[in-house]
């Protein structure tokens, strides 16, 4: 067994980001920038209205003051109007503002007249004007290299005229869980049986870091099963089968993976919930010259010609009880997901949170806490045991505590955050 720190060590050491592409701006949500991008323009391009009003010369605009109003400003074109004392614009929200003026007068503040205009406040200058580059200079670094790009970060990157964006790859994950007891959701259970649920857990999980799910199957504990469903499986970037990696006798997942000449690195991770944890890869099958170029042989065939490692998928063996396999995955696999897609930041958010109780961990492993922060007080949720599964749809955060750790009510402590 080794520890949760030399676990999360070797896997990412293990992984390199998948190849960088090309996307349109538009498709680019959630993916993660594999380059810098630079302003090229600074942000207002020009000094432009924030109102629809009057463009003025401020020290001519006293409360009651007459104006002649001499021409008109739309947004869209710059007419390369000027202005002088006692002169008005009709201006429109970002338009230019004319030669000499220095602020606008909102026209719910005036009262037009003919072809004159009273206002009807005192204007100071810089009013509702928008100066250029008061947003963004030219040259600033609006995007960096490893940042997930969000919907305000793709608005940023057209307001630039970018049209295209370089990103990181896209993982495709496949998932296979394994266990005689398992009915999938709709069948009929009988005395004994429960329902799959992991498959439901992982597929939210692996779409909430980004990756692509492309191959979810269940399988009983039989080894030639697990063989074949494991061959279908491994023709994605990373494969994650739930259940059988423990040490029982109808746990053959380790036994099915070497029979596949997979190199297993690691097994059994110091963390609770999850000890029984499986890591390492296997080749993939080269698809058939004969293969037709359609449906899931063509998605196979780029799945792994996108790998990292050539023709190798990765293989994380999680526990089967729910919350074991989500605090590994969490822990394990989305770190690993994230780097293979060239993020940067590959933990999880956290934020400082008060205890509202003493917690104390006296197992032999790093022990992960599921509980709820709220209004800044972390609390624990329901039974702190891996079948839980309740418990943990009510948490939405984990406190570790390394082993010996003892924590007291009040203490101010970093929370993980996942939802
Ligand atoms: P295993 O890791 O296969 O020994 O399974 C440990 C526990 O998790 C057992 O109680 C299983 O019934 C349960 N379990 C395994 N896989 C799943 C699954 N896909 N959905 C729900 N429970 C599961
Ligand atoms: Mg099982």
């Amino acid at each position: 067994m080794i520890s949760e720190e030399e676990a999360r060590k070797e896997i990412l050491e293990a992984i390199r980001p998948l190849p960088a592409r090309k996307l349109s701006v538009s498709k680019s949500l959630d993916f993660f920038a594999a380059e810098d991008y630079f302003a090229r323009l600074q942000l207002p391009t020009f000094d432009n209205s924030a109102m629809d009003g009057y463009a003025v010369v401020a020290t001519s605009c006293k409360k009651g003051q007459r104006l002649r109003v001499i021409g008109e400003q739309p947004a869209g074109i710059d007419r390369k109007l000027g202005i002088s004392s006692g002169e008005a614009v009709r201006i429109f929200t970002g338009a230019p503002v004319p030669r000499a003026a220095d602020a606008v007068v909102m026209q719910e503040d005036v009262t037009r007249d003919g072809d004159e205009i009273v206002i009807n406040v005192d204007v100071e200058a810089g009013e509702f004007i928008r100066r250029r580059g008061c947003d963004l200079s030219e040259g600033q670094r609006i995007l960096a290299k490893g940042e997930r790009i969000r919907a305000a970060t793709t608005a940023l990157l057209a307001s630039q005229g970018f049209a295209e964006v370089t990103v990181g790859g896209e993982v495709k994950a496949a998932i296979l869980s394994t266990g005689d007891e398992l009915v999938t959701p709709g069948g009929k259970l009988e005395p004994g049986q429960i329902y799959e649920s992991n498959s439901a857990l992982l597929n939210g999980l692996l779409k909430r870091c980004g990756a692509v799910v492309d191959f979810v199957e269940h399988c009983r504990d039989d080894r030639e099963s697990l063989i074949e469903a494991i061959g279908r499986g491994i023709k994605n970037h990373i494969l994650i089968i739930s259940g059988g990696v423990s040490v029982g006798e109808h746990d053959l997942v380790k036994a099915a993976l070497r029979d596949l000449g997979a190199q297993i690195d690691i097994w059994r991770v110091a963390i609770k919930p999850g000890k029984p944890f499986l890591f390492g890869c296997v080749k993939q099958r080269a698809p058939s010259p004969q293969s037709s170029p359609s449906g899931r042989e063509r998605r196979t065939r780029s799945a792994g010609e996108g790998s990292v490692l050539g023709s190798e998928c990765l293989v994380f063996g999680l526990p089967g009880n729910p919350v074991s396999a989500f605090v590994t995955f969490l822990q394990f696999v989305r770190p690993a997901i994230l780097k293979m897609m060239g993020a940067t930041d590959l933990d999880l958010p956290q934020v400082p949170a008060k205890l509202s109780v003493d917690l104390t961990n006296d197992s032999d492993r790093a022990h992960y806490i599921r509980g709820r922060v709220d209004h800044g007080m972390f609390t624990p949720v329901g039974r702190q045991e891996s079948h839980a599964l309740f418990g943990l749809s009510q948490s939405n955060a984990l406190v570790r505590l390394a082993l010996g750790q003892s924590l007291s009510a009040d203490e101010i402590v970093q929370v993980q955050i996942w939802d």
